[in-house]
């Protein structure tokens, strides 16, 4: 498995998983907002970083707004 860097951003590469072969990769760096944490892969990979990351800064906050 490749492992992503500055150097790739913007970059398009194939990407060949057991789930399938994804054409044309374009590897991004996304941040999230909240926390700063930060990657770089595909937007696909990027996207579940968001999702993942606005799910639990959702959740934290409802816990703080309980607590
Ligand atoms: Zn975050």
């Amino acid at each position: 498995m490749k492992e992503y860097t500055e150097d790739d951003i913007g970059q398009k590469f194939t990407i060949v998983t057991p789930e399938g072969t994804y054409i044309e990769q374009e590897i991004v760096r996304y941040t999230c907002f909240v926390c700063g944490e930060s990657m770089i892969g595909t937007i696909r990979s990027a996207g579940g970083f968001a999702a993942a990351h606005k799910i639990y800064h959702e959740e934290e906050l409802q816990l703080a707004r309980l607590g």
